[in-house]
């Protein structure tokens, strides 16, 4: 029988993916959305998250797709409530306020789901399994978008705890966390702060690993044109390229897939397998990278940034 959801936050990603994903996927059923502004049709409409949890609807798990400033009492008021949660990305402003959501989905016995929507991306497993028997002589993640086509008018994302050009730039390291058969850290990072914003537009990174392998990432919120979402890989045995953020593979410049965009069905099919053994899947090493790059980080002032 499909168990009964609600969906927090109906703004770009949840009218983009959630709503079409959960739609298209029998083990889910949509039976309330919560939204300050909008209206969903077909389902129970709450102005906020109290009335909802108010309401006693028989629901038993929260999707929540807000930006990850309010995320954190959204979360711990649906966990206190003995739901199961599932978080978009990043899992939250902080690690800590991260691991405390862990602890309480443990004290309640229910299942909390920090997704990564690009480790989900049709091409990644299959560059996983090619990665793993063979040593990566480099790495590059070249993540060039234009943040006005993708995040129109969003100011969360340059206000504190919006992670700026970190919020694309996570996802690629959710791939390469991902990917990697052994754990790589931040050994250095340069980021670029627009005068009047509070995170980061640009970003280069460099990260030191195993077998004296040379890694490295550089992440750009300011390119028009053609938008770059690539991972080159050399190896001693051949070279991979992951482009599309995932969806595309090539292997010594041959063409191995040209995937479809399944992100988001992939995610709530994963969300269905958790909720069967109430289990967590909290991997943080995504958001460890981001957090040493703010600590790490060599700080850059250039041009104001308006949308
Ligand atoms: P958004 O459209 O700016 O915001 C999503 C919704 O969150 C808003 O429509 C609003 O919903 C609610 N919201 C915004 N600020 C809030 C606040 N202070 N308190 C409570 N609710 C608030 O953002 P988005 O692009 O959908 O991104 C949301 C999350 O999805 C982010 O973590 C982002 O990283 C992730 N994501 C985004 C994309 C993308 O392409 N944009 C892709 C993948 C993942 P109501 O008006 O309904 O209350």
């Amino acid at each position: 029988m499909a168990r009964k959801l609600a969906l927090v936050g109906i703004g770009k990603i949840a009218r983009d993916q959630h709503l079409p994903a959960i739609a298209t996927n029998p083990d889910w059923d949509l039976v309330a959305v919560v939204s300050r502004n909008a209206q969903v049709e077909g389902v129970q409409n709450f102005a906020s998250m109290e009335k909802l949890l108010m309401a006693g609807l028989d629901i038993d798990t929260i999707s929540l797709a807000i930006p990850p400033q309010p995320r954190f009492d959204y979360a711990a008021s649906a966990l206190e409530a003995g739901l199961n949660v599932m978080l978009e990305k990043p899992p939250g402003q902080t690690l800590a306020e991260c691991h405390a959501l862990e602890a309480l989905a443990r004290a309640k016995g229910v299942t909390l789901f920090a997704t990564w929507h690009s480790r989900f991306a049709d091409c990644v497993p299959e560059a996983k399994a090619w990665l793993a028997s063979r040593t990566i002589k480099q790495l590059s993640i070249t993540w060039k978008e234009d943040v006005r086509r993708w995040h129109p008018g969003q100011d969360w994302i340059f206000e504190p705890g919006g992670l700026g050009v970190f919020d694309p730039g996570i996802n690629a390291l959710s791939i390469l966390t991902e990917i990697l058969p052994y754990a790589v850290h931040l050994n250095a990072a340069d980021l670029e702060f627009p005068s009047n914003r509070d995170t980061p537009i640009a970003a280069n990174l460099s990260f030191t690993g195993p077998n004296a392998g040379k890694f490295s990432a550089e992440f750009d919120w300011l390119q028009e044109g053609p938008q770059t979402w690539d991972i080159d890989v050399e190896t001693d045995d051949g070279v991979l390229k992951l482009s599309n953020g995932g969806a595309t593979l090539h292997i010594n410049d041959n063409l191995v897939k040209q995937g479809a965009d399944q992100e988001y069905a992939n995610l709530y099919a994963r969300m269905a397998e958790l909720v069967t053994t109430s289990a967590i899947d909290m991997d943080l090493s995504p958001m460890v990278h981001v957090s040493d790059a703010f600590t790490l980080g060599r700080r850059k002032v250039v041009e104001a940034f308006e949308f």
